[in-house]
């Protein structure tokens, strides 16, 4: 397969690569890792290498078949993705590909199937497209990304043939380190020093995280000061996210000094971090510091 057009080295591509050369490739395909733009890359190249009738390096980017499944046009590849804000994938389109996939190729020797965040899936979503994989028409291929396996169903997962592309994901990352962001800003304003402790407990060995956790932390702290600036109206998707709507609570509750200062503190840590500082102390320095901001402030506002 010629994978030139992703940015990934080749290393990562050579056993999904070398199982569409030889024609073995199973017929349910999970592809995680990486980044959901390159999954999403990743799979679209793999649709149209299998396609493509041209006898070099495929997709070879000339044949008919290679022409439409470039421009995401063929009619023999169906693309399906979450559709509302939560971007979650109902039963209803799941069904849809059952039905689809009983009917013949127009085309192409095979109609392929490509089920984008595949954790996206319902749980009765997942259950009906379990039932396909078990019994798969003739003619249908399936080619499933995530950001990692686990979201999806142990029964999926035993169906399907997993090539991950290396790496946690860059937003698998991002999403632990918003939750535990989350976690910790709620101990810190409503919760006892304990509870910071355990929220914060994550971070312990992984300076990486301490720094991602102390940037979502901070956004939340900064969105909380422009929500007080400029006060909380609700508007249509907002809150976005879960670190917005940790900052929409924040910001009555937290005085903007206070705010302020535990921003101060986060960039010292961020820095210590950046520093190579010891992992342990750094995350105990991260509690007791955030901590003794709100112990000062409670004082000095009394
Ligand atoms: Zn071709």
């Amino acid at each position: 397969m010629n994978t030139k057009s992703i940015k990934l080295s080749e290393v990562k591509l050579k056993d999904l690569s070398a199982e569409v050369d030889s024609g073995r490739l199973s017929h349910a395909v999970l592809i995680t890792g990486a980044t959901e733009k390159i999954r999403a890359q990743v799979a679209r190249l793999t649709a149209s290498a299998l396609l493509c009738v041209g006898d070099r390096d495929k997709p070879c980017g000339k044949c008919g078949h290679c022409v439409k499944s470039l421009k995401n046009l063929h009619p023999d590849i169906t693309e399906i993705s979450g559709e509302d804000k939560a971007k979650s994938i109902k039963k209803e389109s799941v069904l849809l590909i059952r039905q689809q996939a009983l009917i013949m190729p127009n085309e192409a020797s095979e109609k392929i199937f490509i089920v984008f965040e595949a954790q996206n899936m319902t749980e009765e979503a997942q259950n009906a497209m379990l039932k396909i994989l078990e019994e798969p028409p003739r003619f249908a291929r399936f080619i499933l990304t995530a950001a990692s396996s686990e979201g999806l169903l142990e029964t999926i997962r035993s169906r399907v043939r997993t090539f991950d592309l290396g790496e946690e994901s860059q937003e698998s990352k991002q999403n632990k380190a918003q939750t535990i962001a989350c976690d910790i800003a709620r101990a810190l304003y409503s919760g006892s020093e304990y509870d910071l402790v355990l929220a914060a407990a994550p971070i312990k060995k992984d300076r990486q995280l301490i720094k991602n956790v102390c940037d979502e932390l901070t956004g939340i702290f900064i969105e909380a000061l422009k929500l007080q600036k400029r006060g909380f109206a609700k508007t249509e998707g907002y809150p976005e996210n879960e670190s917005q709507a940790m900052a929409v609570k924040m910001y009555k509750s937290v005085s903007p000094s206070l705010l302020l200062r535990w921003t101060g503190t986060l960039s010292k840590i961020a820095e210590l971090a950046e520093m190579n500082a010891n992992e342990t102390l750094l995350s105990t320095f991260f509690c007791s510091r955030l901590s003794e901001d709100k112990i000062g402030m409670t004082a000095n506002e009394n």
